[in-house]
């Protein structure tokens, strides 16, 4: 369903550019095919309508019927499908693409993930892809022209164990060489930074953390909308309703896919359906080394501000931090079983939280509000993969397990680079190779918990 939107005055960011929060600036190169042009959302725009009752606000994206052939079909309108259109057409002028959604837009992991931002990994490949990452949720609010209120507040991941800390600082050297602008702090300092936090613990002290102060949180949803509203504009088609349902080929070549609402033609799509890649690989024809798992979050009832950076502790499996509606938003491992199932469950509640109440003795006093459950799509080294494929014109963007929010924005850049040229420098590394050649980008002991 198509969204429509009145933006608010936080859509408009503290820092962006006058002559963009006034001026309904063109700067896009790409035409749109059909309807009325994207209106730019400003303060003038939020005034103006103020005095006409809101009814000039358009559709934030259109809801067209598809059509019967593409240049290219992107399956999945998470943030990765999404920013991968964006990319295409920005940086590659292609703007004939289709992105194909089961449900609804951003309903997938995009929308039930607790919205860590990091890219403190201690390999070379993934620091790369998530510092790039990062670096653009810093002006996707400006870019986009719709605020995801990127808040740059501090990630810390706790060391409560010696091999923890050796663990971490080995990280810290590593960032250093890589540019990424992170330290490892002692407990006194920790404490300093978020004093609700029990540092002295019964069992596992804290002996200081890993922590990136430009790391933190983004609103997920309006990621997603902001790409999907930009792609719109540049007359891309993003279809809801619409599960792929076969994937039709010529020998090794792709031809199209089967959808609930038709067959469309395509020579070249991309897959990005996180715990669905199995099942959409299976259809192409070929097999993926990874597993799908349900991960869980819940979220406390809203409290006042007590806490405003995000704590990840990976020896007791779980992680914190407060959202701007004040309430505490929590997550912890995967479930220990394979499943299609984006439910909670009550002994996850019980586990995660009972976990925390050692460091964040607060929380035992807490009401808990909701709970939830995404698949995620795992791979054994615990980094994705951004590759082509055995059938000549599938390309495929999957394996961020439970950390690929943070990278959303450079996962699309460097997928949709991919896409239009065959290559990029920031994918290389994560080609489905690997498994074959045993070069495993091995983030799995690093990340911990990889969020
Ligand atoms: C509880 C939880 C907490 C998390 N916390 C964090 C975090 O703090 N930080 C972080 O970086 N990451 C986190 N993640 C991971 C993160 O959410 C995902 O890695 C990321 O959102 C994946 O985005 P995506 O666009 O690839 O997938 P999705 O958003 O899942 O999008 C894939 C889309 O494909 C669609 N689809 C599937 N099959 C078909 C089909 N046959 N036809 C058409 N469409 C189809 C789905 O409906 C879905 O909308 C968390 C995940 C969960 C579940």
């Amino acid at each position: 369903m198509g969204h429509r939107a009145a933006p608010v005055m936080s859509q408009i960011s503290l820092n962006m550019p006058l002559r963009r929060i006034y001026s309904d600036a063109p700067g896009r190169t790409t035409g749109r095919t059909e309807g009325t042009p994207m209106k730019r959302y400003s303060a003038f725009a939020i005034a103006r309508e103020a005095f006409r009752h809101h009814t000039g606000w358009t559709r934030a994206w259109r809801s067209p019927a598809p059509k019967s052939r593409y240049d290219v079909v992107i399956v999945g309108a998470g943030g990765h499908g999404l920013a991968t259109a964006y990319w295409l057409g920005k940086n590659h002028g292609i703007t004939n693409v289709a992105v194909l959604e089961k449900g609804w837009l951003g309903g997938g992991n995009t929308g039930r993930n607790t919205t860590i931002i990091r890219s403190n990994y201690l390999q070379d490949p993934s620091a790369a892809l998530y510092e790039k990452s990062r670096s653009l949720f810093e002006t996707m609010s400006q870019d986009l022209n719709y605020n995801v209120m990127f808040s740059p507040r501090g990630v810390l991941m706790l060391a409560q164990t010696e091999h923890e800390k050796r663990g971490y600082l080995r990280t810290a050297h590593a960032n250093a060489l890589q540019g990424i602008d992170t330290r490892f702090i002692g407990p006194k300092e920790v404490k300093e930074i978020c004093p609700i936090m029990n540092t002295e613990g019964p069992r596992y002290p804290v002996l200081g953390g890993l922590w990136q102060k430009r790391a933190g949180t983004a609103r997920h949803d309006a990621v997603a909308w902001g790409y999907a509203r930009a792609c719109s504009d540049m007359g891309m088609d993003i279809i809801e309703q619409c599960e792929v349902t076969g994937v039709t080929r010529d020998g090794g070549k792709v031809t199209g896919v089967d959808t609930t609402r038709g067959r469309i033609a395509t020579d070249k799509m991309g897959i990005v359906v996180a715990g669905h890649s199995g099942r959409l690989a299976e259809m192409a024809g070929f097999r993926l080394p990874i597993e799908s798992v349900p991960l869980q979050a819940l979220v406390s009832e809203p409290i006042k501000p007590c806490m405003d950076i995000v704590v990840m502790a990976n020896t007791v499996h779980g992680y914190l931090s407060q959202s701007d509606k004040g309430e505490m938003v929590i997550g912890g491992g995967t479930d220990a079983y394979n499943a299609y199932t984006q439910r909670g469950s009550f002994h996850h509640i019980e586990e995660t939280v009972r976990s925390l109440i050692e460091i964040f003795p607060m929380i035992s006093r807490l009401k808990m509000l909701r709970q939830w459950g995404g698949i995620v799509d795992m791979t054994g080294d615990r980094s994705p993969i951004l590759s082509k494929t055995p059938v000549d014109g599938i390309f495929i963007n999957c394996g961020w397990g439970t950390g690929g929010f943070k990278a959303t924005p450079g996962s699309g850049f460097a997928f949709a680079e991919l896409m239009a040229t065959g290559k990029s420098p920031l994918t290389d590394a994560f080609s489905l190779d690997r498994f074959r050649e045993g070069r495993f980008i091995d983030e799995s002991v690093a990340a911990g918990v990889a969020h």
